[in-house]
């Protein structure tokens, strides 16, 4: 089989954005769809960078599950894991930055096509194919859709694929912070690879310190890579031989949305294409230069999926 791909398994919804900045959702004149879903752009920013992805979710057999599987479709990601349920509707979520600076978020997904996975439908021979396997599902907690990732994983790394994990917390969508950070940690250590960003490292630790004890709260033995995510102040990494981190690109940041998926994407490009990255620190501070530039450029447009860039694109701000 072709072990050259990556696979990406979670939720694929439309985020409905305010066609006005800074206003709550009830001001709100009017939204724009902006599709995406964080295992979705993973899997979107892994071809556009030129490599082989896959996405396993569930969408409804409705408009804006046909929308969704046209851009997967449009963007060069292997549709063979994804399915359309009969029954229930594509998740939509609809999000905001209010001008005091928080974000509010509501949801439909009572429960929606990508909650509804069952083990059974899932695309073995999809997941043994995979080099890497990424998830990170806002309903990994949710029954059918939590076995199904249990399971998933299980194949993958019986397989041999790295497990990748981007815990993508959001907290309105959980029953409360303890339940959320205990399901989050009960499956920390069956991932190979970790992204975490800023909040959530204070999240999960309960330290606000950003530094390497706090880090280290969330180092497992069996972990190759522990990335946390910094936005404008970049990235830093751990493994079990060394640990830094990297410096951002100074760009001119729009909205940051699908920053950290577009870093992730990257990241996975590189390790399918030298697994050695992870025992070298100098290539591994190139492969981080290189994510860190994917993100940076990200930031740059609206929307997650349309900014997602290019090689070319890459290698254009990273050699000025
Ligand atoms: P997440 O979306 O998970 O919160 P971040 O916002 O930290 O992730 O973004 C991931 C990476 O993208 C960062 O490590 C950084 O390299 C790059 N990035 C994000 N925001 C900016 C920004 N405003 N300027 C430059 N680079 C950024």
């Amino acid at each position: 089989s072709d072990k050259s791909s990556i696979v990406s398994f979670g939720e694929m919804l439309i985020d409905f954005v305010p066609t006005v900045s800074g206003v709550s959702l009830a001001e709100a004149p009017g939204f724009l769809k902006a599709p995406g879903g964080a295992p979705a752009n993973v899997a979107i920013a892994v071809s556009r960078l030129g490599s082989k992805a896959s996405f396993i979710g569930k969408l409804g057999d409705d408009e804006f599950g046909h929308m969704l599987a046209d851009i997967l479709k449009q963007n060069g990601v292997s549709g063979d894991g994804m399915l359309f349920d009969q029954g229930a509707r594509t998740a939509l979520a609809f999000v905001t930055l209010r001008a005091d600076g928080e974000r509010e978020f509501m949801f439909y997904r009572n429960p929606s096509a990508d909650m509804l996975l069952t083990p059974e439908e899932l695309n073995l021979d999809l997941i043994r194919s995979a080099k890497v396997f990424h998830y990170g599902s806002i309903s990994l907690i949710v029954e059918p859709c939590r076995s199904a990732h249990l399971k998933a994983m299980e194949v993958a790394k019986e397989s041999g694929a790295l497990l990748s994990y981007d815990p993508n917390l959001r907290l309105p969508l959980w029953p409360s912070a303890d339940e959320a950070r205990k399901q989050i940690l009960s499956i920390w250590d069956k991932a190979d690879i970790i992204k975490v960003s800023d909040v959530e490292l204070e999240f999960l630790t309960g330290s606000n310190k950003i530094d390497d004890e706090t880090a280290m709260k969330l180092w497992r033995p069996n972990l190759t890579l522990l990335l946390i995510t910094l936005g404008e102040k970049g990235s830093m990494y751990y493994t079990k031989y060394f640990h830094g981190s990297v410096d951002a690109f100074h760009v001119n940041t729009v909205d940051t949305t699908g920053a950290g998926d577009s870093f992730v994407g990257a990241l996975l490009c590189k390790i399918v294409e030298d697994p050695t990255i992870l025992e070298n620190e100098s290539k591994l501070r190139e492969v981080l230069k290189f994510a860190n530039a994917c993100g940076a450029i990200t930031t740059t447009k609206k929307g997650a999926i349309p900014a997602l860039p290019t090689e070319a694109e890459v290698l254009a701000l990273i050699n000025g």
